[in-house]
């Protein structure tokens, strides 16, 4: 499953780490959010202060994390990666916080998931730089204040609509992630063969990028997966047809659909004529939770308009229909 955790998370990490951009230059598209971050970070290094809180969100895998390294990176600072359902206790999140030197990042992934306590901790950290901590249990017990270095909180979220007001309030920047054009991950796969030594070809390249689903850590997974296949079949470097044989065998249809979204899609179609279906049927019928269907397949669909959202459920679209070989019916229930 393309969209799903690495089966050899070690040997991957690994060359994930090889193929991360290293810096704002060398971080390809979002050029919006590269221009906001830029001037975010002259102005903090002018005023020899640290960086205002960020919020990052959007579809997984358009580069938050990188992102929020490269932040770190330009101000010299460091960052600490965490996510919040890491620091559920309050003693997580406040042995997180005093580990903080003056300026540092605190990058947490999927922000919208943490606990009640560990955000109301994070409430005064993020706005005066002090942590409320509560000492001893029941009559005897009384808190305490202690000082933080100011720091900068770097939240990343799938799901902005879940994250409470206050906490969101909290942030000065606020930034989407948009999904990547073709040329844009033409231009990763380039940049990641040359680190990894492959040889490719520009049509090569295009190829993986109409089937990366606009993201680029799936562009890099299915390079991955090509590099393999033409090692084994003998080919010297990666052409076009070679690229797309390699990636039907791999269930990665020219959309960038897997299974699931095909499987989705089916359902709704043969089934439900095609919708509204609800989240939870989806979820029944591909054996996915509705959480990942939500966050994960979902957004890319409505993206490239073969799904979309009504309040009844969701529809597919007759361009679903005839991508998967269909005839759409004349009418369709809005
Ligand atoms: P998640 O939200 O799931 O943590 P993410 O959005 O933080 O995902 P990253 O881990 O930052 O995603 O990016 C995934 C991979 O894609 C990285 O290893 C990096 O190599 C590559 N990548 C991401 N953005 C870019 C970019 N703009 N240019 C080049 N490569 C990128």
């Amino acid at each position: 499953e393309l969209l799903q955790a690495d089966r050899q998370p070690e040997e991957n990490a690994k060359q994930e780490e090889k193929i991360r951009p290293q810096s704002i230059d060398e971080y390809i598209g979002q050029r919006d959010l590269k221009e906001v971050l830029t001037i975010a970070i002259q102005a903090a290094k002018g005023r020899g202060e640290s960086l205002d809180h960020l919020l990052l969100y959007g579809p997984p895998g358009l580069g938050k994390t990188t992102m929020s390294l490269i932040l770190a990176e330009a101000m010299g600072v460091n960052c600490q990666i965490t996510s919040a359902p890491s620091i559920e206790r309050p003693r997580d999140i406040v042995g997180l916080l005093m580990k903080l030197q003056p300026g540092d990042l605190l990058f947490i992934d999927e922000i919208h998931r943490l606990s009640r306590v560990a955000e109301e901790l994070l409430y005064p950290a993020m706005e005066d730089f002090r942590i409320d901590i509560t000492l001893g249990k029941g009559q005897g017990a009384r808190t305490q204040s202690l000082k933080l270095p100011r720091f900068t909180l770097v939240g990343a979220t799938t799901k902005i609509g879940a994250l409470t007001s206050p906490l969101r309030d909290r942030f000065g920047l606020i930034q989407r992630l948009r999904f990547y054009e073709i040329d844009e991950l033409t231009q990763i796969i380039l940049r990641s063969s040359e680190l990894f030594r492959t040889e490719i070809s520009q049509a090569g390249a295009e190829e993986i990028a109409r089937r990366a689903r606009g993201t680029p850590r799936i562009a890099n997974r299915l390079l991955r997966r090509v590099r393999d296949y033409i090692q084994v079949k003998n080919h010297p470097r990666i052409e076009q047809a070679i690229a797309a044989e390699a990636l039907s065998l791999f269930n990665v249809d020219p959309c960038g659909l897997d299974w699931t979204d095909r499987r989705m899609l089916t359902v709704m179609i043969e089934r439900f004529n095609g919708g509204p279906v609800g989240l939870e049927t989806m979820a029944a019928s591909t054996g996915e939770d509705a959480q990942t269907i939500e966050e994960v397949y979902e957004p890319y669909l409505l993206q490239i308009g073969y799904l979309s959202r009504t309040p009844r459920g969701r529809i597919a679209t007759p361009a679903a229909w005839k991508h998967l070989g269909y005839e759409p019916p004349t009418q369709q229930l809005p």
